[in-house]
């Protein structure tokens, strides 16, 4: 059936009510309904199933609440309707109460101490147990007939080690793991988490066939039952919607990811077409801590991301809307909602306009990737992120480059689309152990990117603290006009490239940094600091060290700076021009129907929604390859803007910049 879901090219403005148990006790299906008119929501999550049954259940594996004694579910819903709110169940089969578990104790997770995991009355349960095979698709099974719900949401799903303190309980040891790990493998379950020890690389891929499993069934249960839900994640290709958090938490190592909203949105947009991306704009600081909001800024911030990334917007709130005891960061979503639900139709059927690809996907290296993200953010290059097990030669068509940062694990039918994307005359840039490993995560022996012109691997030097590029041709680095040094940390990977490979760059080795009567630079070997290969039509640029992990790590716009002449001079990618500071994020969308392009600028300035942004005067935005348009106007400012046509491209002017402004350029 390829029958559109409802989903589809609706506009997306989630609330989440994460009830609590007792919040059933007293809800009122009229002000639970007016509480999301208020925000304008088009979709709202509630809880019905899983650890808790929010409606009379006739399972005896379902906990039934006790405090089914305010207006009914179905009532909700049905009020819900009226109002043309969509309903999402959500649901979570990751714990069960304690009563159920002492009757089914062969459900429950296991530690290494034998010990089971307790937390407010719940016990973590294993996804191998009989309850998530057995009893979640016959919960899922009453839910969706019982309930007139249009979509499920499955909360902690796979494998879960931590509990909600932040605690690390290790892989699981229960004895459906221990007997279904020897039944795949013939071994025993793995002492370490170490991806270096094969042993590991085989549970997590019984992790991933796990899951998968159960996913595909529960599924295809839902889609013969109710072929309308929107489902979660969906294995099939059928779309749903992908939910994501953009939250905050008490011991999380700083600085924060200030593109948080922004990368969780690309991936989805641009690597699953039928698909909503919804990430939430947590209200709370953090677990411990769910009653009290992080500021409207910050919720702004990552509502106006989403917006301008391509996603629906979401907001959760533990509890109901109408009993808030803190309401301070509610003005925040309603702005956003509201500025949302006023300009639906600009939002209708947007694609990107990215030709620049940055990869990612599990088992990536997150300092890197977003070491790149924030470079390309920054210099305002155009660009999309893909998700590396979806890249195939159709999805690569519509790309002039693609990243690849320090991703080790590449699939073998992956690494051929991007050869052959880069022979007909793609652009590709990779940087350190780039598809060393394959989709499997074994190690390969070879590189898997033919294109970069790698002969061999001579070695993985982990020394190079205080190591240098010497810079002795700017050519090509105009960034870095007044420094003749770029500085290395991390690694730096001794190869053999083939003929035609051109090294720039030369490193320099440690010396001695102390005391200062010692610090002399040595002689600059001839091992590159960058490499381009020309193949076929195209070329390859392969950095042999971990800029983009620095980036992350210490943001010097010494490293930036290369990176960015990198892309702009060696990769010859096009970037947005003007006056824009580094702390605006701009995306560019087209509608479908090629009449009108929607430009996002987004202010990360007030420190990334920590305080209100700084308002930025006289913006001017150059687009390149764009045509002279019609008719510009600025949605939030609610005016049309000055616009000329430039060499470098179409000039739009912004008077005044506050949070974001959405420019809706029209060509006809
Ligand atoms: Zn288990």
């Amino acid at each position: 059936m390829s029958r559109s879901g409802w989903w589809e090219g609706r506009p997306w403005r989630l609330v989440q009510t994460n009830l609590r148990e007792m919040d059933m006790a007293d809800i009122d299906a009229e002000r639970y309904v007016a509480s999301l008119r208020d925000l304008e929501a088009t979709v709202a999550m509630i809880n019905t199933s899983g650890i808790v049954a929010s409606y009379p259940t006739a399972l005896p594996f379902h906990t039934q609440s006790a405090f089914l004694l305010g207006d009914d579910l179905a009532a909700i819903i049905e009020g819900c309707h009226a109002a043309g709110i969509k309903v999402i169940a959500r649901t979570d089969f990751s714990k069960v109460r304690y009563e159920l578990y002492e009757r089914h104790p062969e459900w429950a997770s296991v530690r290494a101490d034998g010990a089971v995991i307790e937390d407010a009355g719940d016990v973590h349960v294993c996804p191998s147990s009989g309850y998530q095979r057995e009893c979640a698709p016959r919960i899922i099974e009453e839910t969706i007939t019982v309930l007139d719900v249009d979509g499920i949401f499955f909360n902690m799903a796979g494998f879960q080690t931590h509990d909600y303190r932040g605690v690390d309980h290790g892989i699981c040891r229960c004895a459906a793991c221990v007997e279904g790990f020897r039944e795949m493998f013939d071994l025993p379950l793995p002492a370490s988490r170490d991806v270096d020890d094969p042993l590991f690389r085989r549970y997590l891929l019984f992790q991933d066939r796990t899951i998968r499993t159960s996913k595909e069934r529960m599924d295809a249960l839902i889609r013969r039952l109710r072929p309308d839900v929107a489902i979660d994640r969906p294995s099939d290709d059928r779309g749903g919607f992908v939910r994501q958090e953009s939250s905050t938490a008490l011991d999380r190592t700083p600085p924060e990811w200030p593109y948080s909203a922004s990368a969780n949105t690309k991936w989805v947009v641009s690597s699953l077409p039928r698909t909503v991306s919804s990430n939430s704009a947590v209200d709370f600081v953090d677990y411990p801590v769910r009653h009290v909001s992080v500021s409207p800024d910050r919720q702004r911030l990552r509502l106006a991301q989403s917006l301008a990334n391509g996603g629906g917007l979401d907001h959760y709130v533990i509890g109901r809307l109408d009993d808030r005891a803190d309401r301070s960061a509610l003005a925040g979503v309603r702005d956003v909602f509201r500025f949302h639900a006023a300009h639906e139709e600009d939002y209708r059927d947007l694609r990107s306009c990215a030709r620049i690809a940055l990869l990612t996907g599990r088992h990536g290296s997150t300092d890197a990737f977003r070491g790149w993200f924030r470079t390309l953010a920054e210099h305002h290059f155009l660009f999309d992120t893909l998700l590396i097990d979806r890249v195939s030669g159709s999805l690569l068509s519509h790309y002039a480059a693609v990243i690849v940062p320090d991703h080790e694990p590449i699939a073998d039918d992956v690494a051929t689309s991007i050869d052959r994307f880069v022979e007909d005359g793609g652009t590709i840039v990779a940087t350190g152990r780039a598809g060393w490993r394959d989709a499997e995560l074994e190690p390969r022996a070879q590189p898997a990117l033919y294109c970069l012109g790698i002969e061999r691997i001579r070695e993985v030097r982990d020394d190079v603290r205080g190591a240098y590029l010497a810079v002795d041709d700017h050519t090509g680095f105009p960034r870095l006009a007044d420094t003749d040094l770029v500085f290395v940390d991390g690694m730096y990977i001794d190869a053999d490239y083939r003929p035609g490979a051109r090294g720039l760059l030369q490193l320099i080795p440690p010396g001695p940094f102390g005391p200062p009567e010692r610090c002399v630079l040595p002689a600059a070997t001839r091992e590159p600091g960058l490499v381009v290969h020309p193949f076929g039509a195209g070329q390859a640029i392969y950095v042999p060290w971990r800029c983009g992990a620095m980036i992350d790590r210490h943001g010097q716009t010494n490293t930036s700076s290369f990176v960015a002449d990198v892309l702009e001079h060696h990769a010859g990618l096009e970037r947005v021009g003007g006056n824009l500071p580094t702390m605006v994020e701009v995306t560019l969308s087209e509608r479908s129907d090629g009449q009108g392009l929607l430009l996002h600028l987004v202010n990360g300035s007030g420190a990334w929604g920590g305080t209100p942004p700084v308002t930025i005067h006289d913006v001017e935005v150059v687009i390149p390859s764009i045509g002279e348009p019609s008719d510009v106007t600025g949605l939030v400012a609610g005016r049309t803007l000055d616009f000329h046509a430039t060499k470098g491209g179409l000039m739009v002017r912004i008077p005044e910049l506050g949070l974001f402004e959405a420019v809706r350029i029209q060509r006809t």
